[in-house]
């Protein structure tokens, strides 16, 4: 098992993050029309897949094409659908652009600028800026309603709203 070293943060700015993170998105073509992401898709795509362990979140990446996201059991579909998109951020962020080579793990539980980073490409990649405004005003700024919409928890969807300046 490769060994969690401290995560070198991408040093984007969150415009840039987001504007990365709609790219791939929808280069692989993860949105419905409403905006709803389909991650099991974008993971297959991408040569990923989802494991599920008696441990905390985590990412291990073995090589490029060919990674694993581990997945706690009993956790919620939002909070999962979450975690799968941070893990994806840390996997394009910060294995993927620096052209890391060999496997990689990525751990939790620190709070650093690469956190966040995969946080905003995780909120960006289930709350993509143009379908949202447009769920956000049809359901009259109700977190909960929105939150359902993209699977995310109301948290998540707050935290998007008020990026996008709409709370
Ligand atoms: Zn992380």
């Amino acid at each position: 098992m490769a060994e969690i070293t401290a995560t070198k943060p991408a040093n984007l700015s969150n415009y840039d993050i987001a504007q990365y993170a709609e790219r791939i998105a929808r280069h692989h073509d993860v949105y419905d029309a409403n905006g709803y992401a389909d991650l099991q898709s974008l993971l297959s795509s991408l040569g990923g897949s989802i494991t599920y362990a008696d441990s905390a979140e985590s990412l291990v990446v073995n090589g490029p094409g060919d990674f694993v996201v581990r997945l706690p059991h009993f956790t919620s579909n939002a909070r999962d659908r979450f975690t799968i998109a941070h893990e994806l951020g840390h996997y394009f962020l910060h294995y993927r652009l620096p052209k890391v080579e060999g496997p990689r793990r990525y751990g939790r539980g620190q709070r650093n600028r690469a956190e966040t980073e995969a946080n905003v490409f995780a909120s960006t990649l289930l709350m993509p800026a143009k379908e949202f405004k447009k769920v956000w005003s049809r359901s009259d700024g109700d977190e909960w309603k929105v939150a359902r919409h993209f699977e995310v928890s109301p948290l998540a969807a707050t935290v998007r709203a008020e990026v996008l300046g709409l709370a």
